[in-house]
């Protein structure tokens, strides 16, 4: 009999989004009438730009012509794409990132469960809590984090950097032993992005440990701050110790297309061996690249017709996470983040859990949205709404918490 890997038994419940998905779905069968408003799921609402569907529909019209088809993309992407994400997103930022150091993926959340794959099984990794759950998920996979305890809601190998009101959701260096330490800014689920001094610590500490941080800065698009870096690689050192992770998804609309990146810097060696090198062999046997069209796609974002349209679309859902602030202060809620990002996370008021809270939200108010006990440890007690709805739902969101006593 084929043995299944033992550690997938290890793993809490199920995903936290298809729990939520579950129960919204019991919900609305025994209340069909039920006018249910999703701020859950952090999809987007908001229709590709025309200068991207312009861009799928030349690159659509090559595919049909002998002369313009394209097979198999180039390992690490097609050098259109590399080329404008090294001169828009980097090097006109100040920071020294070349197109080779540049790897395209179907998105981040591959890339984020992934990249463990290239580290030794034994590694230690400590996660940002509350998190993006792939992270753990994915090393829990592998067999690095331990044990899970149900009660402490924590697994007993992994690190754990608390994020709490108390300091800002702004994490510190592991004060424990860690050799991957992933670092989600703008944070998913807390919506609170890091400081560059914050940022700094961390690559400071990582260059004098050896450790690896993994960046995801999937929602950089949505940092309004000065003083908020939008690439870890503004933090002086940064190049012999992080990886940042980077999607299409929220600051393009790309959740259907597909389309991210991992920036893997040539100085970036450990024990040696230069992990640039080893993710492009891992991807060299694991993945045959991103689709010609959303990789044309995904340099129309590049274009100054794609920037404006897409400044716009921001634009608009900065405004819904406005709403949900302004709306929820004015209830009596406890809000943070925002600001530099889509989410808005809040303390459950009366002490009570997160998911006795959804439960609640859902049945009292009909709205949907994300335990924060999902999440991590640190994430119990408070909730997540996200500015991804229509300006119309936001609005109404509020209305309907305004008037109900949760
Ligand atoms: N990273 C973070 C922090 C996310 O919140 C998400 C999606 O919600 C992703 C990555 C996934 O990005 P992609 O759609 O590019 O796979």
């Amino acid at each position: 009999m084929a043995p299944i890997n033992e550690n997938y038994a290890k793993l809490p419940g199920n995903y936290l989004f298809s729990t939520v998905a579950q129960k919204v779905e019991a919900y609305r069968k025994a209340n069909p009438d039920a006018d249910i408003i999703r701020l859950g799921i952090g999809d987007v609402t908001k229709p590709l730009a025309p200068a991207i569907i312009s861009a799928l529909h030349s690159a659509v019209d090559e595919m049909g012509k002998a002369e313009t088809f394209r097979g198999y993309a180039p390992d690490g992407g097609y050098p259109f794409l590399r080329e404008v994400i090294a001169e828009n997103d980097y090097r006109a930022k100040g920071c020294d990132i070349s197109p080779d150091e540049i790897f395209v993926s179907d998105g981040a959340k591959s890339d984020s469960a992934h990249i463990q794959e290239i580290f030794g099984k034994d590694a230690r990794i400590a996660v940002s809590d509350p998190v993006y759950p792939v992270y753990v998920d994915s090393n829990a996979f592998a067999g690095r984090c331990g044990s899970y305890n149900n009660e402490a809601q924590r697994w007993d190998r992994v690190v754990y950097m608390p994020c709490t009101a108390e300091n800002g959701f702004s994490p510190e260096p592991p004060k424990e032993e860690a050799d991957l330490i992933y670092i989600c800014s703008p944070n998913n689920p807390t919506g609170v992005a890091m400081k560059k001094d914050a940022l700094q610590r961390f690559v400071d500490h990582a260059n004098r440990t050896g450790a690896v941080i993994l960046y995801d800065a999937a929602y950089e698009a949505y940092i309004q701050e000065d003083d908020v870096p939008h690439s870890i690689y503004e933090c002086e050192g940064a190049g012999t110790c992080a990886i940042e992770l980077r999607s299409f998804s929220k600051n393009a609309g790309f959740t259907g297309l597909r389309l991210g990146f991992a920036v893997i810097p040539k100085a970036l060696v450990r024990g040696g061996v230069s992990l640039n090198a080893v993710w492009s062999r891992f991807q060299g046997s694991s993945f045959n690249g991103a689709p010609y069209i959303v990789q044309r796609a995904g340099e129309a974002v590049y274009s100054p017709e794609g920037k404006a349209q897409l400044k716009e679309q921001i634009e608009g859902y900065r405004a819904n996470a406005k709403i949900l602030l302004d709306g929820l202060k004015s209830a009596g809620y406890e809000v943070y983040g925002g600001v530099n990002s889509p989410y808005v996370w809040l303390r459950t008021p009366g002490g009570m859990s997160s998911w006795e809270f959804f439960d609640r939200l859902l049945e009292k108010a009909n709205i949907v949205g994300t335990p924060g006990s999902g999440f991590g440890p640190c994430g119990e007690g408070y909730f997540r709404l996200t500015a991804f709805g229509t300006p119309e739902n936001s609005v109404r969101a509020m209305e309907r918490i305004a008037k109900v006593r949760l």
